[in-house]
Protein backbone atom coordinates (compact mmCIF):
# COMPACT_ATOMS: atom_id res chain seq x y z
CA UNK A 1 0.00 0.00 0.00
CA UNK A 2 1.80 2.95 -0.73
CA UNK A 3 1.59 6.15 2.11
CA UNK A 4 -1.58 8.26 1.02
CA UNK A 5 -3.61 5.20 0.95
CA UNK A 6 -2.17 4.68 4.16
CA UNK A 7 -2.61 8.15 5.74
CA UNK A 8 -6.55 7.55 3.97
CA UNK A 9 -7.49 4.66 6.34
CA UNK A 10 -10.02 2.89 8.26
CA UNK A 11 -12.39 2.07 5.60
CA UNK A 12 -15.87 2.47 6.20
CA UNK A 13 -16.05 -0.49 8.43
CA UNK A 14 -13.20 0.49 10.99
CA UNK A 15 -10.18 -1.27 9.26
CA UNK A 16 -6.99 -0.50 8.79
CA UNK A 17 -6.05 -3.74 6.77
CA UNK A 18 -6.44 -7.04 9.01
CA UNK A 19 -6.53 -4.55 12.02
CA UNK A 20 -9.38 -2.45 13.74
CA UNK A 21 -12.73 -3.19 13.62
CA UNK A 22 -16.46 -3.44 15.70
CA UNK A 23 -16.02 -6.30 18.33
CA UNK A 24 -18.60 -5.33 21.22
CA UNK A 25 -21.85 -6.36 22.43
CA UNK A 26 -25.07 -6.09 19.95
CA UNK A 27 -26.58 -3.42 22.33
CA UNK A 28 -23.73 -0.75 21.25
CA UNK A 29 -24.07 -1.81 17.60
CA UNK A 30 -26.62 1.31 17.13
CA UNK A 31 -25.33 4.07 19.46
CA UNK A 32 -21.85 3.46 17.78
CA UNK A 33 -23.50 4.28 14.41
CA UNK A 34 -25.36 6.74 15.68
CA UNK A 35 -21.45 8.42 16.89
CA UNK A 36 -19.70 7.53 13.64
CA UNK A 37 -22.42 9.69 11.42
CA UNK A 38 -22.13 12.76 14.31
CA UNK A 39 -18.65 12.72 14.22
CA UNK A 40 -18.71 12.64 10.09
CA UNK A 41 -21.13 15.37 10.12
CA UNK A 42 -18.89 17.75 12.82
CA UNK A 43 -15.60 17.15 10.42
CA UNK A 44 -16.99 19.16 7.71
CA UNK A 45 -19.13 21.60 9.96
CA UNK A 46 -16.92 25.03 9.95
CA UNK A 47 -19.09 26.05 13.38
CA UNK A 48 -17.99 22.80 14.97
CA UNK A 49 -14.17 22.97 13.65
CA UNK A 50 -14.68 26.98 15.02
CA UNK A 51 -15.78 26.20 18.50
CA UNK A 52 -13.41 23.32 18.63
CA UNK A 53 -9.84 25.55 17.85
CA UNK A 54 -11.11 28.44 19.83
CA UNK A 55 -11.01 26.07 22.68
CA UNK A 56 -8.02 24.54 21.98
CA UNK A 57 -6.51 28.06 21.83
CA UNK A 58 -7.80 29.65 24.46
CA UNK A 59 -8.98 26.98 27.24
CA UNK A 60 -6.07 24.73 26.61
CA UNK A 61 -3.17 26.80 25.27
CA UNK A 62 -2.51 25.61 21.65
CA UNK A 63 -0.10 25.62 19.53
CA UNK A 64 2.35 24.37 21.65
CA UNK A 65 6.09 25.39 21.46
CA UNK A 66 8.53 23.09 18.92
CA UNK A 67 11.52 23.99 21.10
CA UNK A 68 14.76 23.12 20.19
CA UNK A 69 16.70 21.46 22.86
CA UNK A 70 20.25 23.26 22.41
CA UNK A 71 22.10 21.82 25.43
CA UNK A 72 20.76 17.64 25.22
CA UNK A 73 21.89 18.39 21.45
CA UNK A 74 25.19 19.71 22.34
CA UNK A 75 26.02 16.86 24.66
CA UNK A 76 24.68 14.31 22.61
CA UNK A 77 26.66 15.50 19.33
CA UNK A 78 24.59 13.91 16.58
CA UNK A 79 21.41 14.87 15.41
CA UNK A 80 19.75 18.43 16.15
CA UNK A 81 16.67 17.65 18.32
CA UNK A 82 13.37 19.75 18.92
CA UNK A 83 10.56 18.78 21.59
CA UNK A 84 7.28 18.83 20.86
CA UNK A 85 5.77 20.68 23.94
CA UNK A 86 2.58 18.99 24.48
CA UNK A 87 3.75 19.08 28.30
CA UNK A 88 2.63 22.72 28.12
CA UNK A 89 -1.02 22.16 27.60
CA UNK A 90 -3.73 22.59 30.22
CA UNK A 91 -4.13 19.84 32.53
CA UNK A 92 -0.05 18.81 31.68
CA UNK A 93 -0.45 16.56 28.09
CA UNK A 94 -1.72 15.60 24.70
CA UNK A 95 -5.20 14.19 26.21
CA UNK A 96 -7.16 17.34 26.59
CA UNK A 97 -7.17 17.51 22.87
CA UNK A 98 -9.26 14.05 22.47
CA UNK A 99 -11.05 14.90 25.66
CA UNK A 100 -12.35 18.09 24.71
CA UNK A 101 -12.96 17.27 21.04
CA UNK A 102 -15.56 13.94 22.18
CA UNK A 103 -17.29 16.21 24.93
CA UNK A 104 -18.18 18.44 21.34
CA UNK A 105 -19.55 15.48 20.34
CA UNK A 106 -21.28 14.29 22.99
CA UNK A 107 -22.72 18.15 23.50
CA UNK A 108 -24.59 17.25 19.97
CA UNK A 109 -25.68 14.13 20.46
CA UNK A 110 -27.77 15.58 23.18
CA UNK A 111 -25.68 13.26 26.21
CA UNK A 112 -26.04 15.00 29.73
CA UNK A 113 -23.31 12.10 30.97
CA UNK A 114 -20.30 11.44 30.34
CA UNK A 115 -17.83 8.55 31.95
CA UNK A 116 -14.28 7.05 31.36
CA UNK A 117 -11.55 5.42 31.94
CA UNK A 118 -8.19 6.12 33.48
CA UNK A 119 -4.78 5.01 34.39
CA UNK A 120 -2.59 7.22 35.39
CA UNK A 121 -4.93 9.65 35.95
CA UNK A 122 -4.12 12.22 33.15
CA UNK A 123 -7.30 10.90 30.72
CA UNK A 124 -9.57 11.22 33.82
CA UNK A 125 -8.29 14.58 34.62
CA UNK A 126 -8.69 15.74 31.18
CA UNK A 127 -12.49 14.50 31.03
CA UNK A 128 -13.22 15.73 34.75
CA UNK A 129 -11.70 19.46 33.33
CA UNK A 130 -14.10 19.44 30.12
CA UNK A 131 -16.74 17.86 31.99
CA UNK A 132 -16.34 20.89 34.35
CA UNK A 133 -16.36 23.21 31.77
CA UNK A 134 -19.35 21.91 29.75
CA UNK A 135 -21.86 21.34 32.84
CA UNK A 136 -21.68 17.36 32.59
CA UNK A 137 -22.14 15.17 34.72
CA UNK A 138 -18.86 12.99 34.55
CA UNK A 139 -17.87 9.55 36.47
CA UNK A 140 -14.18 8.30 36.22
CA UNK A 141 -13.54 4.38 36.62
CA UNK A 142 -10.02 3.94 37.86
CA UNK A 143 -8.47 0.47 38.95
CA UNK A 144 -8.02 0.96 42.97
CA UNK A 145 -3.93 0.35 42.64
CA UNK A 146 -3.72 3.33 40.17
CA UNK A 147 -5.58 5.06 42.55
CA UNK A 148 -3.15 4.50 44.87
CA UNK A 149 -0.01 5.56 42.97
CA UNK A 150 -2.10 8.30 41.58
CA UNK A 151 -3.53 10.07 44.94
CA UNK A 152 -3.14 13.61 43.60
CA UNK A 153 -4.69 12.93 40.20
CA UNK A 154 -7.70 11.47 41.93
CA UNK A 155 -7.92 14.56 43.92
CA UNK A 156 -7.84 16.80 40.76
CA UNK A 157 -10.79 14.90 39.06
CA UNK A 158 -12.76 15.36 42.37
CA UNK A 159 -12.49 18.90 43.17
CA UNK A 160 -13.55 19.28 39.35
CA UNK A 161 -16.82 17.69 40.36
CA UNK A 162 -16.14 14.26 39.11
CA UNK A 163 -16.88 11.35 40.59
CA UNK A 164 -13.81 8.67 40.64
CA UNK A 165 -15.21 4.58 41.29
CA UNK A 166 -12.56 2.53 41.93
CA UNK A 167 -12.14 -1.06 40.26
CA UNK A 168 -11.30 -4.00 42.72
CA UNK A 169 -11.00 -6.43 39.87
CA UNK A 170 -8.20 -8.56 38.21
CA UNK A 171 -4.71 -6.61 38.61
CA UNK A 172 -6.85 -3.47 39.43
CA UNK A 173 -5.35 -1.19 36.74
CA UNK A 174 -6.28 -0.27 33.27
CA UNK A 175 -7.60 -3.18 31.54
CA UNK A 176 -10.50 -3.80 34.25
CA UNK A 177 -11.33 -0.01 34.46
CA UNK A 178 -11.63 0.03 30.58
CA UNK A 179 -14.20 -3.67 31.26
CA UNK A 180 -16.12 -1.35 34.13
CA UNK A 181 -16.45 1.66 32.13
CA UNK A 182 -17.88 -0.75 29.03
CA UNK A 183 -20.10 -2.07 31.51
CA UNK A 184 -21.48 1.26 32.35
CA UNK A 185 -22.13 2.28 28.89
CA UNK A 186 -24.02 -0.89 27.96
CA UNK A 187 -26.63 0.27 30.63
CA UNK A 188 -26.53 3.77 30.20
CA UNK A 189 -25.88 4.73 26.52
CA UNK A 190 -29.32 6.88 26.20
CA UNK A 191 -27.91 9.50 28.22
CA UNK A 192 -24.00 8.64 28.04
CA UNK A 193 -20.93 9.01 25.91
CA UNK A 194 -17.97 7.54 26.89
CA UNK A 195 -14.86 9.41 26.55
CA UNK A 196 -12.17 6.82 25.13
CA UNK A 197 -8.63 8.30 26.47
CA UNK A 198 -6.47 6.34 23.74
CA UNK A 199 -6.30 4.96 19.91
CA UNK A 200 -7.99 2.24 20.64
CA UNK A 201 -11.53 0.64 21.13
CA UNK A 202 -14.31 0.09 18.82
CA UNK A 203 -14.47 1.98 15.79
CA UNK A 204 -15.05 4.76 15.28
CA UNK A 205 -12.76 5.50 18.16
CA UNK A 206 -9.50 5.16 16.93
CA UNK A 207 -10.14 7.06 14.00
CA UNK A 208 -11.74 9.90 16.09
CA UNK A 209 -9.18 9.91 19.24
CA UNK A 210 -6.57 10.09 15.72
CA UNK A 211 -8.13 13.14 14.09
CA UNK A 212 -8.30 15.19 17.33
CA UNK A 213 -4.99 14.57 18.11
CA UNK A 214 -3.83 15.20 14.90
CA UNK A 215 -3.32 18.83 15.67
CA UNK A 216 -0.26 17.70 17.18
CA UNK A 217 1.24 16.64 13.72
CA UNK A 218 0.14 19.25 11.30
CA UNK A 219 1.62 22.08 14.49
CA UNK A 220 4.68 20.60 14.42
CA UNK A 221 4.90 19.91 10.21
CA UNK A 222 4.21 23.49 10.34
CA UNK A 223 6.40 24.88 12.82
CA UNK A 224 9.49 23.12 11.46
CA UNK A 225 9.17 24.28 7.71
CA UNK A 226 9.47 27.13 9.67
CA UNK A 227 12.57 26.62 11.85
CA UNK A 228 14.47 24.38 9.48
CA UNK A 229 13.16 25.29 6.14
CA UNK A 230 12.26 21.20 5.35
CA UNK A 231 10.49 18.55 7.10
CA UNK A 232 12.50 16.50 9.62
CA UNK A 233 14.36 13.09 9.30
CA UNK A 234 13.17 11.25 12.66
CA UNK A 235 9.99 11.26 14.92
CA UNK A 236 10.35 9.97 18.33
CA UNK A 237 7.07 9.17 19.98
CA UNK A 238 6.20 6.68 23.12
CA UNK A 239 3.29 4.13 22.62
CA UNK A 240 0.86 3.27 24.92
CA UNK A 241 -2.34 2.64 23.11
CA UNK A 242 -0.93 5.34 20.48
CA UNK A 243 -3.02 8.34 20.59
CA UNK A 244 -0.15 11.14 20.89
CA UNK A 245 2.31 8.78 18.97
CA UNK A 246 -0.46 8.53 15.60
CA UNK A 247 -1.09 12.03 16.91
CA UNK A 248 2.67 13.62 15.31
CA UNK A 249 3.12 10.78 12.94
CA UNK A 250 -0.17 10.63 11.03
CA UNK A 251 0.24 13.97 9.14
CA UNK A 252 3.31 13.03 8.50
CA UNK A 253 2.82 9.32 6.88
CA UNK A 254 2.84 10.64 3.30
CA UNK A 255 6.53 11.91 3.54
CA UNK A 256 8.32 8.61 2.77
CA UNK A 257 11.20 10.32 3.50
CA UNK A 258 10.71 10.97 7.50
CA UNK A 259 10.95 7.92 9.54
CA UNK A 260 8.59 7.14 12.48
CA UNK A 261 9.82 5.35 15.59
CA UNK A 262 7.74 4.17 18.40
CA UNK A 263 8.67 3.41 22.12
CA UNK A 264 6.87 0.90 24.05
CA UNK A 265 7.12 0.33 28.00
CA UNK A 266 10.12 -2.21 28.09
CA UNK A 267 9.63 -2.64 31.77
CA UNK A 268 12.00 -4.53 33.64
CA UNK A 269 13.41 -5.98 30.44
CA UNK A 270 11.61 -8.44 27.76
CA UNK A 271 10.04 -11.01 30.01
CA UNK A 272 6.79 -12.22 30.11
CA UNK A 273 4.77 -10.40 32.86
CA UNK A 274 7.39 -7.96 33.37
CA UNK A 275 7.11 -5.26 30.30
CA UNK A 276 4.25 -3.82 27.82
CA UNK A 277 5.48 -3.98 24.27
CA UNK A 278 2.97 -5.65 22.62
CA UNK A 279 5.41 -5.88 19.98
CA UNK A 280 8.28 -8.16 21.60
CA UNK A 281 6.46 -11.26 21.82
CA UNK A 282 2.92 -10.41 21.64
CA UNK A 283 0.50 -12.22 19.45
CA UNK A 284 -2.97 -10.80 17.07
CA UNK A 285 -6.11 -10.93 19.14
CA UNK A 286 -8.82 -8.92 19.97
CA UNK A 287 -8.77 -7.38 23.49
CA UNK A 288 -11.92 -4.14 24.51
CA UNK A 289 -13.28 -4.27 21.07
CA UNK A 290 -10.83 -4.03 18.43
CA UNK A 291 -8.60 -6.94 16.56
CA UNK A 292 -4.87 -5.79 17.14
CA UNK A 293 -1.10 -6.54 18.96
CA UNK A 294 -1.67 -7.91 22.67
CA UNK A 295 0.30 -9.51 24.78
CA UNK A 296 -1.56 -12.91 25.81
CA UNK A 297 -0.90 -16.39 26.96
CA UNK A 298 -0.92 -19.73 24.41
CA UNK A 299 -4.15 -20.05 25.73
CA UNK A 300 -5.25 -16.81 24.87
CA UNK A 301 -5.55 -15.24 28.33
CA UNK A 302 -4.65 -11.38 28.12
CA UNK A 303 -0.76 -11.37 30.21
CA UNK A 304 0.13 -9.61 33.30
CA UNK A 305 2.25 -6.00 32.07
CA UNK A 306 4.29 -3.95 33.84
CA UNK A 307 6.09 -0.67 33.29
CA UNK A 308 6.90 2.07 36.09
CA UNK A 309 4.86 4.16 33.54
CA UNK A 310 1.29 3.47 34.48
CA UNK A 311 0.11 5.41 30.99
CA UNK A 312 2.35 3.05 29.41
CA UNK A 313 0.87 -0.17 31.52
CA UNK A 314 -1.76 -2.09 28.73
CA UNK A 315 -1.63 -5.30 26.78
CA UNK A 316 -2.72 -4.01 23.66
CA UNK A 317 -1.41 -1.59 21.39
CA UNK A 318 -4.52 0.61 19.29
CA UNK A 319 -5.19 -0.93 15.51
CA UNK A 320 -3.67 1.41 13.61
CA UNK A 321 -0.44 1.17 14.90
CA UNK A 322 -0.26 -2.90 14.19
CA UNK A 323 -0.93 -2.02 10.95
CA UNK A 324 1.54 0.48 10.11
CA UNK A 325 4.12 -1.77 11.88
CA UNK A 326 2.89 -4.50 9.58
CA UNK A 327 3.14 -2.33 6.26
CA UNK A 328 6.94 -1.24 7.55
CA UNK A 329 5.70 2.40 7.25
CA UNK A 330 6.69 2.94 11.45
CA UNK A 331 9.14 1.03 13.28
CA UNK A 332 8.23 -0.04 16.73
CA UNK A 333 11.48 -0.48 19.79
CA UNK A 334 11.23 -0.16 23.50
CA UNK A 335 12.97 1.38 25.95
CA UNK A 336 12.98 -0.44 29.60
CA UNK A 337 12.07 1.07 33.04
CA UNK A 338 15.96 1.84 34.00
CA UNK A 339 16.23 3.64 30.83
CA UNK A 340 13.39 6.24 30.99
CA UNK A 341 14.41 6.82 34.51
CA UNK A 342 17.84 7.97 33.47
CA UNK A 343 16.13 9.85 30.51
CA UNK A 344 13.89 11.86 32.91
CA UNK A 345 17.16 12.90 34.63
CA UNK A 346 19.28 14.05 31.56
CA UNK A 347 16.15 16.07 30.69
CA UNK A 348 15.70 17.61 34.32
CA UNK A 349 19.80 18.75 34.49
CA UNK A 350 20.14 19.55 30.68
CA UNK A 351 16.90 21.55 29.62
CA UNK A 352 15.03 22.59 32.72
CA UNK A 353 12.12 20.37 31.96
CA UNK A 354 10.65 17.20 33.96
CA UNK A 355 9.19 14.66 31.64
CA UNK A 356 6.06 12.54 31.99
CA UNK A 357 7.56 9.47 32.76
CA UNK A 358 5.76 8.21 29.59
CA UNK A 359 7.52 10.69 27.96
CA UNK A 360 10.67 9.87 29.08
CA UNK A 361 10.08 6.35 26.92
CA UNK A 362 10.67 8.72 24.15
CA UNK A 363 13.58 10.98 25.22
CA UNK A 364 15.36 7.67 26.36
CA UNK A 365 15.16 6.37 22.20
CA UNK A 366 16.10 9.92 21.56
CA UNK A 367 19.19 10.19 24.00
CA UNK A 368 19.80 6.45 22.43
CA UNK A 369 20.39 7.32 18.70
CA UNK A 370 21.25 10.79 18.66
CA UNK A 371 25.28 10.75 18.94
CA UNK A 372 24.93 8.10 15.86
CA UNK A 373 22.94 10.56 13.95
CA UNK A 374 24.73 13.27 11.11
CA UNK A 375 24.62 16.72 12.66
CA UNK A 376 23.01 17.79 9.42
CA UNK A 377 19.36 15.71 11.01
CA UNK A 378 16.33 16.86 12.66
CA UNK A 379 14.87 15.00 15.07
CA UNK A 380 11.29 15.74 16.86
CA UNK A 381 10.68 13.88 20.10
CA UNK A 382 6.90 14.18 21.07
CA UNK A 383 6.75 15.84 24.83
CA UNK A 384 3.38 14.18 25.73
CA UNK A 385 3.33 15.52 29.46
CA UNK A 386 4.72 17.15 32.10
CA UNK A 387 6.16 14.98 35.11
CA UNK A 388 4.84 16.42 38.16
CA UNK A 389 2.43 13.57 38.43
CA UNK A 390 5.69 11.32 38.89
CA UNK A 391 7.50 13.04 40.95
CA UNK A 392 7.50 10.87 44.08
CA UNK A 393 8.51 7.74 41.87
CA UNK A 394 11.41 9.51 40.06
CA UNK A 395 12.48 11.10 43.68
CA UNK A 396 12.48 7.30 45.07
CA UNK A 397 14.59 5.86 42.26
CA UNK A 398 17.01 8.83 41.28
CA UNK A 399 17.45 10.32 44.86
CA UNK A 400 16.42 7.69 47.49
CA UNK A 401 13.95 9.05 49.13
C1 LIG B 1 -1.56 8.67 28.66
C2 LIG B 1 -0.23 9.16 28.30
C3 LIG B 1 0.57 8.51 27.34
C4 LIG B 1 0.18 7.21 26.70
O1 LIG B 1 -0.98 7.23 25.93
P1 LIG B 1 -0.96 7.28 24.36
O2 LIG B 1 -2.38 7.11 24.01
O3 LIG B 1 -0.09 6.17 23.88
O4 LIG B 1 -0.43 8.60 23.95
C5 LIG B 1 1.77 9.07 26.99
N1 LIG B 1 2.21 10.21 27.56
C6 LIG B 1 1.49 10.85 28.51
C7 LIG B 1 2.03 12.09 29.10
C8 LIG B 1 0.25 10.36 28.90
O5 LIG B 1 -0.46 11.00 29.84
Amino acid sequence: MNTEEMQALPDSTGHYGDFGGMFVPETLMAPLQELSEMYESVKSDPTFQEELDGLLKDFCGRETPLYYAERLTEKLGGAKIYLKREDLLHTGAHKINNALGQVLIAKRLGKTRIIAETGAGQHGVATATVCARFGMECVVYMGAVDMERQALNVARMELMGAEVRGVEAGQRTLKEAVNEAMRDWVATVENTHYIIGSALGSHPFPMMVRDFHRVIGREARQQILEKEGRLPDLLVACVGGGSNAIGLFHPFLDAEDVRMVGVEAGGDGIIPERHAARFQGGKLGVLQGTKTWLLANDDGQIELTHSVSAGLDYAAIGPEHAFLQNEGRVEYTYATDEEALAAFKELAQTEGILPALETSHAIAYGIKVAGSLPKSDVMIINCSGRGDKDVETAAKYLLGK
